[in-house]
């Protein structure tokens, strides 16, 4: 029976022009294999229960469990069959291979999934490009980037209504492009709908990092077999700042078209509030996270994908920064240059999220999702302790 699935699903996924297995999708299936076989990492995550639903391992599978995947590296700590065993098994690395190669097979629209590929050049041109736009544009409208104090009137410099036209365009763009590209994912997948819970559980999960604590509540490895919780707290750093910087924004935009309130806002105001304190989190969590990063063994993930790990990093890094300098400095004469820069890399950011590191997110919800759907299910194996 489920031979017949993963054959349907891997009809469907070419019917659906997605490419053969490939050789890092072989490489998965091979050691899940031999993971079915051992189970010892059973406790450490969602990856290995899942696993333990199937005795073969189609495109589908693979992708899915890919994505489940946290690279959280015990599992490569732990592993007796881990190189230099000739089973050479590395399930964080082969995870990790699949996992990059995902995003670009599900991609909306399928050729720019290419970027992906490219991501490192990708941020870099998107950072330049906005960043000149921005200075264009400001030296176009004003002749100069210094001026006289204007008491952190932004829309003196550029008029609301461009940039609401300006940012509201690529954003919408940012989401249709990653709704549609899990959309994707989710059908080859081959999912049903949800099942008593499971969206609230799969939010529980993502939103408490909870399989970055080894299965222990130790933590992840980074360097060596030695636990630590640095990268769940970064991360939560990151994703909540990045969060409260959201927030700020829709209360910014609800005080001007609800409430007639026209920025600039006072800084104990609700929108600085919030805006400071997300900048804050956004400034120490991606700090942290590029010197994880620098600092982990390589043999836990694919170097090939560090430009496009760094590369977001450092996007969200500088996005707080110029934000966070721009409040500091908002009432002096480098008013219309900060805020160029720090518009420079909104935009590259909002450009880059459906092609880059940001993507993560989305496509692990998703497997966390069908996880949660998937173990409400009866496991038609049902195989001794199963
Ligand atoms: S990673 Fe190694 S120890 Fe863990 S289940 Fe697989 S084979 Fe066993
Ligand atoms: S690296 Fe961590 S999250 Fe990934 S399969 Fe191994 S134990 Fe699970």
């Amino acid at each position: 029976m489920q031979r017949l699935e993963v054959l349907a699903r891997e009809a469907a996924a070419l019917a659906a022009g997605l490419p053969a297995q490939t050789g890092a999708e072989t490489e998965v299936a091979r050691q899940m294999q031999i993971c079915n076989a051992c189970r010892y990492c059973e406790g450490f995550c969602a990856v290995f229960p899942a696993m333990t639903r199937r005795l073969e391992f189609g495109k589908a599978d693979i992708h899915y469990l890919a994505n489940l995947c946290h690279n959280c590296g015990a599992c490569l700590y732990a592993c007796q069959y881990a190189p230099p065993h000739e089973f050479a098994v590395n399930v964080p690395q082969a995870m990790a291979v699949v996992r990059g190669q995902t995003y670009a097979d599900y991609a909306w629209p399928p050729a720019l999934g290419a970027l992906y590929k490219r991501n490192g050049l990708t941020v870099a041109l998107a950072t330049a490009g906005a960043l000149a736009l921005f200075l264009v544009l400001l030296l176009s409208m004003r002749g100069s980037l210094f001026h006289a104090p204007l008491a952190g009137n932004f829309y003196a410099v550029f008029p609301h209504n461009t940039l609401v036209l300006m940012f509201g365009a690529v954003f919408l763009f940012a989401i249709a492009a990653l709704g549609l590209g899990v959309r994707n994912f989710w059908r080859a997948a081959g999912t049903r709908a949800d099942a008593n819970g499971a969206a609230a559980e799969a939010a529980k999960s993502a939103l408490t990092l909870e399989y970055l604590d080894g299965g222990h509540g130790k933590g992840c490895n980074e360097t060596s077999d030695a636990f630590t919780l640095s990268r769940r707290r970064f991360h939560h750093l990151t994703f909540y700042g990045f969060m409260l910087c959201f927030a700020a924004t829709c209360v910014a935009t609800l005080y001007h078209y609800v409430l007639g309130l026209q920025a600039p806002y006072a800084l104990t105001s609700l929108p600085v509030l919030l805006g400071t304190v997300g900048g804050i989190g956004l400034l120490i969590g991606p700090a942290g996270l590029f010197w994880l990063n620098l600092r982990r063994n390589p043999a836990q993930g694919d170097v090939q994908q560090r430009p496009m790990d760094r590369g977001f990093i450092a996007l969200l890094f500088f996005t707080s920064l110029t934000g966070l300098a721009l409040l500091a400095w908002r009432d002096s004469g480098a008013m219309a240059l900060l805020l160029a820069v720090h518009l420079g890399f909104v935009m590259a950011l909002f450009l880059t999220l459906p092609y880059g590191k940001f993507a993560h997110g989305v496509y692990r919800g998703a497997a966390l999702l069908k996880y949660a759907i998937e173990k409400r299910l009866p496991n038609r194996l049902a195989l001794g302790s199963d």
